[in-house]
């Protein structure tokens, strides 16, 4: 630069004042400019390259693979975030799976607890007394017989979930035909729809459907909305009806209810485990608050969906497809 200067000045009196000067000027200060940015940057690359070298004995596995790595001081920095950004989101998922765990153990308890408490109930006063009376003894063990089949139903269904999550349910696929299973569910639920004065009916265009899909869990879903429905019908003339409609390689079932409905800020949360409805209403007897959270897995074990559609006080529609058989 000094160089420069010295020279410039002894041609002063010849080129100093004209334009062609000035500009030789300033494309020297910018070339030696980015000469210096260049050197320094290609110095720091390797001094810094050779500082972390050193480093990466005591840095951690995650950061350096290989001691002979050759990274620079911005790359380790990078590294560094992006292994900070990639703990906070294991923390955020531990923290939520800690939640999660709590809230399950905590409704699992309280389920537990219901039918737990009556049997201990009933058995201190048969104990204290009431056994010696013939009407007290016999109407007790009926309930403590209700509360242990509602303990092996919630205890039946837990099982059953947690399997279905951890994908340890595998499907077992056949061919079978629907209606003949819907016409065998209603018979296994024949009772239960008496004793509530709910007919049952199927709606179809064909005597016979076939299907692809798990004959056993399909039953289970078919065991779960219906039970439901016959549950939750709350009316004089409560009708269930299944509808089976073949459309194009799928077979649409529906079932639907005249019962008492479900508001509509509340249906998307049907389907989540242990989440009821009733504040007011009747809670369902016997139920575990898991069945349509099963209904979900299997039929998402199946590749399909369950949609739902209610009318407050008036009735609710659940529909899902299965594969149709070729
Ligand atoms: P539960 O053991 O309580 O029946 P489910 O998972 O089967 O558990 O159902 C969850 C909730 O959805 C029920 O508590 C009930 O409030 C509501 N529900 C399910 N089916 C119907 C239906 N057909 N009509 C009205 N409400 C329903």
């Amino acid at each position: 630069m000094l160089l420069l200067v010295v020279v410039f000045d002894s041609l002063k009196d010849i080129y100093y004042e004209t334009p062609l000067f000035k500009t030789g000027l300033f494309i020297c200060i910018v070339l030696i400019f980015l000469i210096n940015c260049v050197v320094l940057e290609l110095l720091f690359n390797y001094y810094s390259r050779k500082q972390v070298k050193g480093l990466s004995g005591f840095l951690p596995q995650e950061i350096v693979q290989n001691q002979d790595e050759n990274i620079t001081i911005k790359e380790l920095g990078e590294r560094f975030s992006d292994l900070n950004q990639q703990q906070v989101s294991e923390i955020d998922m531990m923290k939520e799976m800690e939640s999660y765990r709590k809230e399950y153990i905590g409704n699992v308890s309280h389920e537990l607890k219901t039918p737990l408490f009556s049997i201990q109930g009933y058995v201190e006063t048969l104990r204290d007394g009431g056994v010696d009376n013939l009407t007290i003894r016999d109407k007790y063990l009926e309930r403590i017989d209700k509360s242990v089949e509602r303990l092996i139903a919630i205890v039946t269904d837990l099982d059953m979930i947690n399997r279905l999550e951890a994908g340890e349910i595998n499907l077992t696929v056949s061919k079978f035909d629907v209606n003949l299973l819907i016409k065998e569910i209603f018979d296994l639920l024949d009772l239960e729809a008496e004793k509530r004065n709910t007919t049952l009916q199927i709606q179809t265009l064909h005597p016979q459907i076939f299907v692809e899909a798990d004959k056993q869990k399909i039953s289970q879903v078919f065991i779960n909305l219906i039970s439901n429905a016959i549950h939750y019908a709350n009316r004089q003339e409560a009708k269930v009806i299944v509808k089976t409609s073949v459309l194009k390689n799928k077979v649409l079932i529906e079932v639907i209810d005249n019962g008492m409905g479900i508001k509509s800020e509340i249906l998307p949360r049907i389907f989540e485990r242990f989440y009821r409805v009733e504040t007011s209403r009747s809670r369902r007897e016997g139920g575990s608050g898991l069945g349509l959270a099963i209904v979900k897995h299997i039929l998402e074990a199946h590749n399909e969906n369950i949609t739902v559609e209610s009318v407050y006080l008036e009735g609710t529609k659940f529909s899902f497809m299965l594969e149709k058989s070729k």
